[in-house]
């Protein structure tokens, strides 16, 4: 039985859902089919890209390599903290420069 929890995968997606023409090219070549539509609308009235199994991502970015409008890409967790930590020494470096 379920306890409500959702549980992460190796790696996530990041979605413009105000870009997103609705065309499913990120779902259809998802290799771990993790992909649906969402129930909302964006502005222009498409369906958008929702991480509808969050436990199945890789993070390999697949979805973002066929996006035609660069509104998804992928990222695997150990990048996406990595990135992060880097962000954290620039920014320190630039405050202690200032
Ligand atoms: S990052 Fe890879 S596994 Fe995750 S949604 Fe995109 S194509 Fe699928
Ligand atoms: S491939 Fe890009 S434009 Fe097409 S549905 Fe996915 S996010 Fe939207």
């Amino acid at each position: 039985m379920s306890d409500g929890t959702v549980q992460r995968g190796r790696g996530t997606v990041f979605v413009r859902k105000e870009i997103c023409k609705g065309c499913s090219y990120c779902i259809d070549f998802c290799p771990t089919k993790c992909l649906g539509f969402s129930k909302d609308f964006n502005a222009k009235g498409y369906h958008y890209p929702d991480l509808a199994r969050p436990a199945d991502c890789s993070g390999c970015d697949m979805c973002g390599l066929y996006c035609p409008d660069f509104a998804i890409y992928g990222m695997r967790y150990r990048d996406l903290e990595k990135a992060t930590a880097g962000a954290g020494t620039a920014a320190d470096g630039a405050a202690k420069q200032a």
